[in-house]
């Protein structure tokens, strides 16, 4: 058999593991069940990808969205990996259900929804399994940020495969999220890496907003480079698309109300440009390979600090200087709280509200903002970073009070 190390050269090419991959990589080959909480573009595929190679069998890879199992069997077969997935979107369901029977594939990928069925587990009962692979795995808890019930469904399958490795992977899971996640997929709080949640070539800054036309527009003239811009709504992202346009800008739209084909191409058109600025909802990003996006800007306030933290970490990938700028007001967070008081299951509410403070806190502090994120996630780093909006420029005052008083009288 060749080792996991070969294998990282011959097959993928990298002469070095990156972080704790070769942690990860090692405990899956050792056949124990695994959390990996790593950042976005700290390369997750590989520590199972690298496995399912170097063990006998087929992995089974759990992914929430039909568009990330794509993109993860297109970059897999790149590398020569023979991949394939059971989705209502694949036409040649038979062929692949053949090649699994056969041994023909190291991955096969599925949606809990299906893998869950079944039809599907009198299907995988007959295939040696290498390992179960649990990607996005912070969908399985309801602290997540984008809990999926379907993720809860799981267990069954996996007890029915007690001795298969299980290898949860997530970017984002504070450490509620994280002992959830543990509880939910039967992994030992040994099982546990996490890596590091700095990422120091993204500058922070946070500005109340004040005219967005005229601040998107000072910021792009700084950043000639590609973007994404995060809008509240599909209008919104409609017509910020529309405004950077008429500005001279090459801008497309993203959100899920364009047609299939739209959204496709304006993707492509975002991957394959040199300055393109993508004006999208947050369905835009998930599984999206894009290393040299030099700003991510959010026109109103995310959904959390995990989903600030994901969203604007698809900047810089490629390690060279990169910004995330916030726009945010007053009225984004009583229209939040509004929202949770009344839109949410009441036994949900005291966990959201929890998760909207933890943003106001990081939107209103006088301090490091890299360090108010870097905590969050369960980090102990220093006071200031030197490279956000606070670090550069210590605030000489600041007025708290003004989203206090609003998340109040919502
Ligand atoms: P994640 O799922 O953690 O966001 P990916 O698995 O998509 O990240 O990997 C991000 C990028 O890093 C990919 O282009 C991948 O090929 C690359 N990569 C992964 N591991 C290594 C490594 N050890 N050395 C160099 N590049 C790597
Ligand atoms: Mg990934």
């Amino acid at each position: 058999m060749t080792s996991p190390r070969d294998i990282l050269k011959t097959t993928f090419g990298f002469d070095h593991f990156r972080g704790v991959q070769e942690q990860v990589v090692d405990r899956v080959m050792a056949g124990r069940h695994t959390l990996a909480v790593m950042p976005t573009g700290a390369g997750k595929s590989l520590c199972y990808q690298l496995p399912a190679l170097a063990r006998p069998g087929t992995a089974l890879v759990i992914s929430p969205l039909i568009a990330l199992m794509h993109d993860q069997i297109r970059s897999a077969e790149a590398f020569g990996i023979r991949a394939a997935s059971l989705t209502s979107a694949d036409e040649n369901r038979e062929r692949t259900i053949d090649r699994l029977r056969a041994g023909e594939l190291d991955l096969i990928y599925a949606a809990p929804e299906r893998a869950t069925t079944e039809g599907f587990r009198r299907l995988i009962d007959r295939v040696p399994l290498s390992l179960i692979a649990i990607d996005e795995a912070h969908c399985v808890s309801e602290w997540g940020h984008d809990f999926r019930p379907d993720y809860r469904l799981l267990r069954p399958l996996l007890d029915a495969f007690a001795d298969v490795p299980r290898l949860a992977l997530t970017a984002t899971a504070d450490a509620r999220t994280r002992a959830d996640i543990l509880a939910q997929l039967g992994i030992a709080e040994d099982g546990l890496i996490i890596s590091g949640f700095d990422r120091p070539n993204i500058r922070y800054h946070v500005q109340p907003r004040d005219g967005l036309g005229g601040q998107l527009k000072a910021l792009l003239a700084a950043h000639p480079g590609p973007g994404i811009v995060y809008a509240p709504s599909r209008d919104g992202a409609e017509k910020i698309a529309e405004q950077v346009a008429g500005g001279g800008r090459k801008a497309l739209p993203y959100h899920a109300g364009l047609e299939p084909q739209v959204r496709a191409r304006n993707q492509a058109a975002f991957v394959a440009s040199e300055e393109m600025v993508i004006a999208a909802t947050v369905a835009f990003g998930m599984g999206i390979d894009k290393p040299d996006v030099r700003f991510v800007a959010h026109a109103g306030i995310p959904k959390s600090v995990e989903a600030y933290y994901q969203e604007t970490g698809r900047a810089g990938r490629d390690g060279d200087p990169a910004e995330a700028w916030l726009f945010w007001s007053a009225e984004d967070f009583a229209r939040a709280r509004r929202r949770i008081e009344t839109e949410v299951e009441p036994d949900r509410r005291p966990g959201e509200r929890d998760r909207l403070n933890a943003l106001a806190a990081f939107v209103e502090t006088a301090g490091c903002r890299r360090a108010v994120l870097l905590r969050h996630f369960g980090e102990d780093p220093p006071e200031s970073c030197g490279n956000c909006d606070n670090c550069l420029n210590p605030p000489q005052t600041v007025d708290a009070t003004e989203i206090a008083r609003k998340l109040l009288s919502a």
